[in-house]
């Protein structure tokens, strides 16, 4: 039997009822706070990853999956949402009309990781982008709306995390030490750092090999390089994420792993997931508009791990199932035919009707019925429709009554309705 790829996964219809809450409730709350929804391809040009996330990143060095497509060159599935929100934002001039742009886009990422618990090779993210915005008020607006958005799943168990990595003035000074530093530890380095630490020696600071964390401990910090904006722009975040009451951690070795970060980027972690702990992560991009060929506008954004949000709930899918507000058991051929007219008549009016239409013994259906869970059962048999009666049963207090069939539908809509 030919078996899914590893690293990739279906989501069965019991669990798609946890996704759709949370993707309801995502939706909900960043419509309130002013995002719009945008939709972008899965597959773009592979370059427009490489100039934004970086050729020396490890997205771009060795999990991207990239192809060849005839004469349009090298074609990639998307690894991240950023850089395509920012190429639709240039694409179609968002900005003249108003540089000021939220957006949110739900999807698909791909990235040839080596899968574990947490880490896959087609995973979900909820990504949230603004443009035009360069007050720090919107960088802790941000984490606020992510605590808001995680408080309304009952996920409590996080702690945020916050750096700056300056402008590039600041980050000049700070590459110059780091890189003295990185040539004094090299010994200690892995073989990726030893070669990163020489093209790009920010990437160093987020390597997960055991000897390079230990190494990097001791590494400057690029907190003590900011310029007296970028610090300023860093305090006015905190000030007000402490205002919020959002209790935060300072970490200056969150550098993200991708080049196009700028000043504030932060991460929300938890403590229920093992190593893959991050369950979202962002910052700012105040360069990259332009270096993409855009105008100069500042912008900020995030991405949540959809897949380990899943996990980590304690949300059930159970309790967010859809349920049957009726279960409508015919029995005998002459009943199934009056009956399925009626399911039907439910459907079209938003009533959640079930109907087994196997012509299976009372007993089987009732079971069935229980399993789906349906507030209600309407049993209808040969017998009943002589009299011009059906059985209407409530499955909580195992009450039932004999209800007439003229105008059945109707009634059964208003019993419903009350009972709301
Ligand atoms: P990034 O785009 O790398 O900043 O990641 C943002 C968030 O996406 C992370 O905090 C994770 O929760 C999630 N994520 C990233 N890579 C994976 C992966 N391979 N599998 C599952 N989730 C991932």
């Amino acid at each position: 039997m030919i078996q899914l790829i590893r690293g990739f996964k279906d989501i069965l219809p019991e669990e798609v009822e946890l996704w759709q809450h949370i993707e309801k409730t995502a939706r909900s709350l960043f419509e309130d706070f002013g995002f719009k929804e945008i939709r972008i391809p899965i597959l773009e040009h592979a370059e427009l990853f490489a100039r934004s996330i970086g050729e020396d990143t490890d997205i771009v060095e060795k999990e991207m999956y990239t192809f060849p497509d005839g004469k349009r060159g090298l074609i990639t599935l998307r690894p991240e949402a950023t850089a395509s929100v920012v190429r639709a934002y240039i694409q179609h001039s968002l900005y003249a009309k108003d540089p000021i742009q939220k957006f949110y886009t739900i999807g698909p990422m791909f990235r040839r990781e080596r899968p574990q618990k947490g880490r896959y090779r087609q995973f979900y993210q909820i990504n949230a982008e603004v443009f035009g915005i360069d007050s720090p008020l919107i960088d802790a607006q941000l984490i606020f709306m992510l605590v808001t958005f995680f408080s309304r799943l009952s996920v409590t168990e996080i702690e945020t995390h916050i750096n700056s990595l300056g402008c590039h003035k600041c980050r000049r000074d700070f590459k110059d030490a780091l890189s003295i530093f990185l040539s004094a530890a090299s010994e200690k380095l892995c073989a990726d750092c030893k070669r990163r630490s020489q093209r790009n020696p920010l990437r160093v600071l987020d390597c997960k090999v055991p000897s390079c964390k230990e190494a990097m401990a001791e590494a400057p910090s690029i907190l003590d390089y900011l310029c007296d904006e970028c610090s300023i722009h860093f305090n006015g975040v905190k000030n007000v994420l402490e205002k919020f009451n959002i209790p935060f951690v300072i970490d200056s070795l969150l550098v993200r792993g991708l080049d196009y970060y700028t000043r504030t980027t932060f991460e929300i972690q938890t403590s229920s997931l093992g190593t893959q702990n991050a369950i979202a992560g962002g910052g700012r991009y105040d360069t990259l508009v332009k270096t993409l060929g855009g105008p100069a506008q500042p912008a900020i954004g995030f991405a949540i791990g959809f897949d380990r949000l899943v996990e980590i709930t304690d949300l059930k899918s159970a309790d967010l199932g859809q349920k049957p507000d009726i279960f409508l058991a015919a029995l005998g051929e002459k009943s199934m035919s009056i009956v399925f007219e009626w399911f039907c008549a439910f459907c079209v009016d938003g009533i959640k009707a079930e109907l087994d239409l196997n012509g299976r013994s009372l007993k089987s259906q009732m079971k069935r019925a229980d399993r789906l869970g349906a507030e209600y059962v309407l049993i209808v048999g040969e017998k009943e429709l002589e009299e011009g009666s059906a059985i209407l049963r409530n499955m909580n207090t195992k009450e039932q009554a004999a209800i007439p069939i003229d105008d059945i539908v109707e009634r059964i809509k208003k019993e419903l309705s009350q009972k709301d």
